[in-house]
């Protein structure tokens, strides 16, 4: 990085590095927008670019490991300045420096083949690439005059997306895709602001103008509530639904109480005859409810389980109800050839959601919500008159965000550069991996599948074989007994193996019935990354085996004793 330090080279004799004062005026300013253009400068940002791409690249290959041991408390203590310095403290070399060499090596590192226990993960290189175009260009997609072609780029894209969700016919798409007056979707900040966008439209065209009220939107819950002779709108999802949805119970006003988690049957998937009385009981007039949406997920965060989709649009149907699916995660499935009937119904639905972020494999962060009713988002339209006006191509009109970020020129190039088939091979290979990694855990004799992998998600727990025998067969309240135990020490394992830094599995809790012995803490591994292989898996058990035979018999001891 010495190179860097010499792009004031060129200029008159000036002191020496050490000595010089940086400090901030109008000519110094006039740099950082001008790119100069003698040879030794242009070297010199490239050099920049340079270090970022193969630097960061190289950093992240050769640290295998999730992340440095350095205490959270000791990091901490290094950022305890809160004083933004009067002058400029650091070149723009230093500061990149300083980012790779300080910041990158306590950052997790997410690319790592033994990172499996988020949705986050390694992302193809040439994401950076297509993100410095993003920023380069810095075009605002609220409106056409500050994105022009980019505003038809998005509508594209949103396009083909919306072609493989719901596949309607060549002449549906030539009506809508560069439509001023209809939307098929939009792109959101990520599976949150999705989830939020397909609520608030079910919320208002169910508590639109009525007799004089002229819409939620505009009088607000209480109004729309005695509009329409009601005194609750609900939401019904599986418990095993993303929190978002709570919080756009909340947002939107209807309270997040009325987000009703349904149980679900052995399979993880939402319980349809709960469902169906559920739906039933609240309709009665006396209820004075209405029913804003029934979710459908397409890859529980915690299980990756996939609900009945055609099965909820049957449902939905019967009732009038909205049909919101959550494809946050599972959304790209529908481009595997092998399985992606296991999203079949998904056509069906009035909204889905799918994140960029995530299966599509593209960087921070992006969501896209998508609608089958071309005038849909018609009920979240909101015109000012110096932005966007009706019947415009302005993006901004039809979306809770303001300003924002072109994201669909990386995922319009990712398709490009991927095909279907590229990112089915992701899908499949996460989905088979999966699958090979449950067999191996049903081989180990100290562990327990806890939820099959339909996608590339599934749960496990350890539990030393004696003990695993005894639950099975245990009444009711020796399971709870029996999952305490097991429960803080599968905690201290995920502990444990996350603060060794080599391997990270995440933990989480699956709220099983009483019965079945009631809460369980359960390991959770995510297979999205493609050079996570079988090798890499059995490594994993392997050190979560040595952590139990080390530090975990206490709790299972105390477990033998108790009877
Ligand atoms: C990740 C996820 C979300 C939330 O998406 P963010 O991009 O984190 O806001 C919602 N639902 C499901 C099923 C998810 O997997």
């Amino acid at each position: 990085m010495e190179n860097a330090a010499k792009i004031e080279e060129s200029e008159p004799a000036r002191p020496p590095e050490a000595s010089r004062e940086l400090v901030a005026n109008r000519e110094t300013l006039k740099r950082i927008f001008i790119m100069r253009e003698n040879d030794s400068a242009r070297a010199t940002l490239v050099k920049y670019m340079e270090q970022i791409l193969f630097g960061l690249q190289d950093f992240l290959q050769r640290h295998v490991g999730i992340t440095e041991e350095v205490s959270l408390p000791e990091l901490a203590g290094r950022f305890m300045d809160s004083v933004i310095k009067k002058e400029p403290e650091k070149k723009l070399a230093q500061v990149i420096t300083e980012l790779i060499d300080d910041i990158a090596p306590h950052a997790v590192n997410v690319s790592s083949p033994y990172f499996v226990g988020h949705m986050t993960s390694a992302i193809p290189f040439f994401m950076v690439h297509l993100s410095t175009i993003m920023a380069a260009l810095n075009q605002n997609v609220v409106k056409l005059e500050t994105s022009k072609v980019v505003s038809v780029v998005e509508k594209q894209v949103l396009a083909k997306l919306h072609r493989m969700i719901y596949g309607r016919d060549d002449a549906f798409y030539a009506a809508h895709i560069q439509s001023g007056h209809t939307s098929l979707g939009g792109f959101v900040e990520g599976g949150t602001q999705a989830n939020l966008t397909a609520l608030w439209v079910a919320r208002n065209r169910l508590l639109g103008p009525k007799n004089g009220f002229e819409g939620v939107e505009k009088e607000g819950v209480p109004a729309a509530y005695a509009a329409h002779g009601i005194d609750r709108c609900v939401v019904l999802i599986s418990q095993l639904g993303h929190y978002s949805l709570r919080k756009a119970g909340g947002v939107l006003g209807i309270g997040n109480n009325n987000v009703i988690p349904m149980p679900v049957d052995e399979d993880n998937r939402i319980d349809l005859n709960f469902l169906s009385e559920t739906i039933t009981r609240l309709s009665e007039p006396s209820a004075r409810t209405r029913i804003m949406a029934v979710v459908g997920i397409a890859g529980a965060t915690e299980t990756g389980t996939v609900d009945p989709l055609g099965k909820l649009a049957d449902i939905c149907a019967r009732h009038g109800i909205h049909l919101h699916v959550d494809a946050a995660w599972g959304g790209p499935t529908l481009f595997s050839e092998k399985y992606g009937d296991i999203l079949s119904g998904i056509e069906r639905a009035d909204s889905v959601t799918i994140d960029g972020h995530k299966q599509f494999y593209m960087p921070m962060t992006c969501g896209m919500v998508y609608f089958k009713d071309p005038l849909a988002m018609d009920a979240i339209a909101y015109y000012a008159s110096y932005v966007n006006r009706p019947g415009s191509v302005d993006l901004g009109i039809r979306s809770l965000a303001g300003s924002r970020a072109s994201h669909s020129l990386i995922l319009d190039s990712a398709l490009k550069i991927m095909g279907q088939r590229g990112y089915a091979l992701l899908v499949d290979n996460g989905i088979e991996t999966a699958r090979a990694f449950a067999d191996e855990i049903d081989c180990r004799e100290n562990f327990t599948l806890m939820s099959r992998p339909e996608l590339n998600i599934l749960t496990y727990r350890y539990l030393p074989r004696d003990l695993a025998e005894r639950f099975a067969k245990a009444p009711a309240e020796e399971k709870v007994r029996i999952n305490a135990h097991a429960n803080r020490a599968n905690t201290e394992l995920q502990r444990l193996q996350r603060e060794a830094g080599k391997s990270f599995v995440s933990r989480t809790t699956l709220r099983l019935s009483e019965e079945k012995g009631g809460p369980a803490v359960v390991l959770r591994a995510v297979i999205m990354n493609p050079m996570t292989h079988m090798g890499i898996l059995r490594e994993i058990l392997d050190e979560q085996e040595a952590i139990a035979e080390r530090h975990l018999s206490p709790y299972f001891q105390n477990a033998r004793m108790e009877r």
